[in-house]
């Protein structure tokens, strides 16, 4: 017989304590919304367990009474994965209180932490071990280290250190039938059977909850040089990224790019971080490089590799930071970027990645298709250009436009930018993921056989399709 949810919540309390399950209108509001306050949903409760045990419980008496489950970290990802949807028969389990340090190892360059660490705090404690966690995104302040690697997140370092896939050794996972799975190990080479681990990384919670990780870390820099460029064109960016590739090779850390209207929108939401280049350049390239020799070792590669820019004409101005409070401005200018788009609106947002030879012309056409049937939009354009990630987001002509404007082109414009990026062998998901917003275009951007693919791992792993459904994948 089905349990009401009076009986559930009681069954709930009885596994994590009155306290973590939370059901009050007002406090249960944060986890209904998701960061760009574009989803909405509502769920029988939110929980708050404090171990991987507590996560196995719940999942199984989900099992038991057919509850779907929505797993959630920061809350601050940009499809909507972390929503409930608007049925009320599902129930949102935050990992905020599975925040402990496990265990770091220095010798094996490794740190073994529970999924709702904040991934700043992972950050902080690597380095209290004289160590270096580099992944790094705007909102590192209160992402998780779960929701990253359910995201697969990416971020400002991917160029050097790669994404949170590329970061990860072991896991464990609460399967969608309250089994654990412990892969905790802090293994370089594991070669047995079929790669379990990489199924949960990037799966969006579809397919368990990640309860606990070993993350890889590094030797910290002994120097970091920050510079920001200013470029005429995508072509010079481009050529720019290439320079510093051949002259900085793995030392090249950072390679951001701005375009003028994400710069104009930063100096009027955010103005002590307008730009202190001069003029209106077409784009501007925040370059960081990391040296494990020497701070003049560093400084010596940048000022030869920009002096060789500004020579060819693909640099036109660049200032280096004299101090690290500078070099933190620039930084603070492109994560402030995202924060100024949502202080000014709904903007239609695209998270491209592409050939980076292919860039200059996705450019060129997507401007020039929307400068001829939305003259007055605003091409906020600006990414982790070194890996060929664009965030190429359109507003509507001013501020008091921007929800109008997404409401009446939203689907047009998408049409058309995700056109262009399957002619050019892109992807339309290069690192937020897809969520709900994207759960549509799936089949279309992969393919039969590999939708075909995903379709029977998810059938397979969770037959019940209670972990996080009409998430990544529709069954
Ligand atoms: C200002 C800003 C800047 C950003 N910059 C970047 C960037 O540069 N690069 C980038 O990649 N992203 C970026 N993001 C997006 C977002 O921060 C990342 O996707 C981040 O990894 C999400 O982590 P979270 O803990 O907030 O996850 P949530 O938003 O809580 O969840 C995201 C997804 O993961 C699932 N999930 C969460 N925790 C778990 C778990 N333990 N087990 C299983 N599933 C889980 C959720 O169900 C959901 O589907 C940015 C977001 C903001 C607001």
């Amino acid at each position: 017989m089905a349990l009401t949810d009076q009986e559930l919540i009681s069954a709930f309390q009885k596994i994590v304590g009155a306290e973590q399950v939370i059901t009050s209108p007002v406090d249960l509001e944060p986890y209904l919304v998701d960061w760009r306050k574009r989803y909405r949903g509502q769920a029988i409760a939110a929980l708050r367990p404090a171990s991987t045990q507590e996560v196995s419980e719940i999942v199984k008496l989900c099992v038991t009474h057919q509850i779907a489950i929505v797993p959630q970290g920061g809350n601050t990802g940009l499809c909507g994965g972390a929503t409930p949807n608007p049925t009320g028969r599902q129930i949102v389990i935050t990992t905020k209180r599975m925040n402990k340090i496990l265990a770091i190892d220095t010798s094996n360059q490794t740190m073994t932490v529970e999924a709702g660490v904040i991934l700043q705090t992972l950050q902080e404690e690597a380095a209290k071990a004289g160590r270096y966690f580099p992944l790094s995104l705007g909102a590192e302040g209160s992402c998780m280290i779960g929701g990253n690697l359910s995201t697969n997140a990416g971020g400002t370092s991917v160029l050097r250190y790669g994404n949170a896939r590329e970061l990860c050794l072991g896991l464990e996972v609460v399967l969608p039938n309250g089994e654990i799975l412990n892969s905790l190990r802090g293994l370089r080479k594991d070669n047995t059977g079929y790669d379990l681990r990489d199924l949960f990384i990037g799966a969006e919670g579809s397919l368990g909850i990640i309860t606990a990780a070993v993350m890889k870390l590094f030797p910290t820099p002994v120097a970091q040089w920050t510079a920001l460029v200013a470029t005429p064109s995508a072509e010079g960016a481009i050529e720019l990224l290439n320079r510093f590739q051949a002259g900085a090779s793995a030392q090249l850390t950072g390679f951001e790019m701005m375009s003028q209207e994400s710069l104009a929108l930063l100096k009027h939401y955010y103005p002590a971080l307008a730009s202190p280049l001069a003029g209106e350049n077409p784009y501007e390239v925040l370059v960081e490089i990391s040296d494990y020799e020497s701070s003049e070792h560093a400084m010596q590669l940048m000022e030869t590799i920009l002096e060789g820019a500004l020579e060819s004409g693909c640099a036109s101005d660049a200032i280096i930071a004299s101090n690290i409070a500078q070099a933190r401005k620039f930084w603070d200018m492109r994560e402030h970027v995202p924060l100024a788009q949502a202080d000014d609106g709904p903007n239609i947002k695209h998270d491209v990645s592409l050939p980076i030879s292919a860039i200059p012309e996705f450019v060129k056409v997507c401007d020039a298709l929307l400068k001829e049937k939305y003259p007055n939009s605003r091409i906020i354009n600006y990414g982790h250009l070194g890996d060929g990630n664009l965030h190429y987001n359109i507003a509507g002509p001013s501020s008091s436009e921007t929800e109008s404007f997404f409401s009446a082109h939203n689907d047009d414009i998408q049409a058309l930018i995700y056109i262009e990026v399957e002619r050019l062998s892109g992807s339309i998901s290069a690192e937020h993921g897809v969520g709900q917003q994207k759960v549509d275009y799936l089949k279309g951007h992969r393919g039969e056989a590999a939708f075909n693919l995903m379709h029977a791992i998810k059938k397979a792993i969770d037959p019940n399709n209670l972990m996080n459904p009409g998430k990544v994948i529709n069954l």
